[in-house]
């Protein structure tokens, strides 16, 4: 490791990045300020260290300026006597810890007394070593040695990532500062990339944190390699870029970009386009092959913003962008893009409130039995009345709820909700009413899930056969020993298990034979063209065939005509869900419909079918 006194080293290491981490530590270049009212003293010190090949010193015999000397030096290390008039010792390392920026600051005291209590009192304010006067030359490298090995530890500590090496948060944040401050200088730009790798959650899950630990190493090596091989190609445009990279958050990265030419984007394009490249090869982890995207979101200074601060913001909100539109993608900071993140942070704040301000309901959408064309149940959907503008819909909320976790609550609250009302409707009456529910990755790998179902059971009153858990394929990708549990354990509740939007879920069908699964929904995609379709017409028929050999009740999801119901029919699906019946109603348009239709009054469809 190199070592560089904190306020030299970002002009010294923009260009020299990560090797420090690994090379040999080298202290001679840290400064050393000594403070003592007898010069003869530091020049002594001074000759001994010289001779061990320090180089940076400064000598304070005025105990006054002691103080302002740190504030405006930044030593790495200080070299302080106790005895001296107008201001002593213990007076500046008292000041000294008052203040954030001297706080840690590493001082050895010079001490001729043996007094013990002193000694207590210097140590109580945080000295970090001793020194008897009159100074012993070995004794003095050697604490000083010691002195420095620590602090370049803490601050290797607080400044790099220790999984992969690479600078941290904090660190990229200040070299992007004097990035800025330099770039505003000579006229030039400087770049943030947010390089996010896509679904590496999925990767953890699946095999655990320490093959996702690997991972993350193997993509921070090929990132250093990556840009290492930019750097020839774009360096006319975009400058020296070679190690400026970080790992800001768990499977966040970010690069900085010196902008030194106008036409950059190129520059800046090729940079993400190698990054791209190098990841799409698989990775191995412990025989496995792994396969890793990344979104990629770029803002420029003083183009889009001129403060770090915004800077990083807008990156993280162009990477939300190509996450949402599809992952695996490049997208620069833009307008739409500052409208979007806007929408999406205001969804967030409002959604923390709106559980409490009872702004969330459930719209339930019956599902009919296709020979009766009675319902037989429900899906709760969620709806969200904002106050300030309507409606807002799942689609646009719920994976907001996810990303911030407080799905979580959000889950427990419609699992609460929906119980309840189907309770209430058995009471009224609407027997055996089915009551499905939409549960979502977190809620499902959630340490008690189904402890909460059992719980909300009893409470509820609910028979256990009448709740249907839905749950989609992706959810079933991973541990499929841990996943198989869990699906076992929401089974010994009681309830139903369904396979939600079956069909699009990429995953093999061998799961269905192992798994406690009751029904299958499929998903709307399959059941838009049936009428016309021939493929389509031959998937929905061998999922409906297979769903019967394996004893599976079936739903087709999203039918909208006669003709997608007929087609339905013939092929004895079972159940069916759509506009063509009814769209998710409030509860009182529910309970209007489910009279007229299971209890023989006129039924008028129009009033609740979307046409
Ligand atoms: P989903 O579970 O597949 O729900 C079916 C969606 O299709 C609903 O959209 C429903 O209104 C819509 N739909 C039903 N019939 C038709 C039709 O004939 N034509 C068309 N075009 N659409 C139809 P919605 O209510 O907007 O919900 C969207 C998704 O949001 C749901 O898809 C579900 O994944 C999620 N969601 C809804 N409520 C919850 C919830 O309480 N928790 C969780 N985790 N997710 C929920
Ligand atoms: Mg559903
Ligand atoms: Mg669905």
């Amino acid at each position: 490791m190199q070592y560089y006194p904190k306020s030299r080293s970002l002009q010294l290491e923009v260009e020299n990045l990560s090797s420090e981490w690994l090379s040999d530590p080298d202290f001679k270049d840290a400064v050393i300020m000594m403070v003592d009212d007898e010069p003869l003293v530091m020049e002594m010190l001074q000759t001994i260290l010289e001779e061990h090949g320090y180089k940076n010193f400064v000598q304070i015999d005025d105990s006054r300026q002691a103080i302002e000397a740190v504030n405006q030096q930044q030593p790495d290390v200080l070299l302080l006597d106790l005895k001296m008039p107008h201001l002593d010792g213990i007076a500046i390392l008292e000041a000294l810890r008052k203040n954030s920026k001297t706080q840690y600051l590493s001082v050895i005291v010079l001490t001729s007394s043996d007094d013990s209590l002193t000694k207590l009192r210097v140590l109580e304010l945080g000295a970090t070593d001793f020194l008897a006067k009159p100074v012993d030359p070995s004794e003095l490298v050697l604490r000083l040695r010691n002195t420095l090995t620590i602090k370049a530890y803490q601050d290797k500590l607080a400044y790099y990532d220790p999984l992969t090496k690479l600078p941290n948060r904090k660190l990229f944040i200040e070299r992007l500062q004097w990035a800025i401050k330099f770039a505003e200088r000579e006229n030039h730009r400087v770049a943030v990339m947010n390089v996010a790798i896509d679904r590496f959650q999925q990767v953890n899950n699946s095999l655990g944190t320490r093959m996702g630990d690997q991972l993350l190493q193997q993509i921070a090596g090929r990132l250093i390699n990556s840009l290492r091989k930019s750097d020839a190609s774009s360096r006319a445009a975009v400058g020296p870029i070679g190690r400026n990279i970080a790992r800001l958050s768990g499977d966040e990265f970010a690069i900085l970009l010196p902008i030194i030419k106008s036409k950059a984007a190129k520059g800046i394009l090729t940079v993400a386009t190698n990054i791209r490249e190098v990841l799409k090869e698989a990775f191995l982890l412990d025989g496995n092959e792994v396969f890793v995207t990344a979104s990629i979101g770029v803002a420029i200074c003083p183009n889009d913003a001129e403060d770090s601060d915004t800077l990083m913001k807008q990156a993280g909100a162009a990477t939300t962008f190509a996450k949402e539109n599809g992952r695996d993608c490049f997208q620069f900071y833009s307008k739409e893009i500052s409208e979007a993140s806007k929408r999406r942070l205001s969804i967030e704040s409002g959604l923390r409130r709106a559980l409490d301000r009872s702004e969330l309901s459930l719209y339930y959408q019956p599902k009919v039995d296709a020979s009766s064309e009675k319902i037989t149940g429900v899906e709760a959907l969620l709806r969200w009345e904002r106050p300030s503008e309507g409606l807002v819909m799942p689609g646009e909320f719920i994976p907001v709820a996810e990303e911030t976790g407080i799905i979580t609550q959000i889950g427990e609250w419609v699992l609460e909700e929906a119980c309840r009302q189907s309770t209430r409707w058995n009471e009224m009456g609407f027997k055996d009413l089915k009551m499905s529910i939409n549960v979502s990755t977190q809620q499902f790998r959630g340490s008690n899930f189904p402890n909460a179902i059992e719980k909300v059971l009893k409470r509820s009153g609910l028979r256990p056969q009448n709740l249907f858990v839905e749950i989609t394929e992706g959810m079933l990708i991973g541990d499929i020993q841990k996943i198989s549990d869990i699906l076992f354990e929401i089974k010994a509740t009681g309830c139903c298990i369904s396979i939600d939007d079956f069909g699009t879920g990429y995953s093999s069908f061998n799961y269905l034979k192992s798994f406690p699964i009751d029904e299958l929904k499929i998903d709307r995609s399959f059941i838009i063209d049936i009428a016309d379709e021939y493929d389509d017409q031959a998937i929905v028929s061998a999922m409906v065939a297979m769903a019967k050999l394996l004893e599976l009740r079936v739903v087709a999801e999203g039918v909208e005509h006669i003709q997608q119901l007929e087609f339905l029919q013939a092929l004895e699906c079972d159940t069916i869900q759509g506009y063509y019946y009814s769209r998710p109603l409030s509860v009182t348009e529910f309970e209007a419909y489910y009279r007229t239709r299971n209890f023989n009054a006129k039924i008028r469809d129009k009033d609740y079918a979307v046409k």
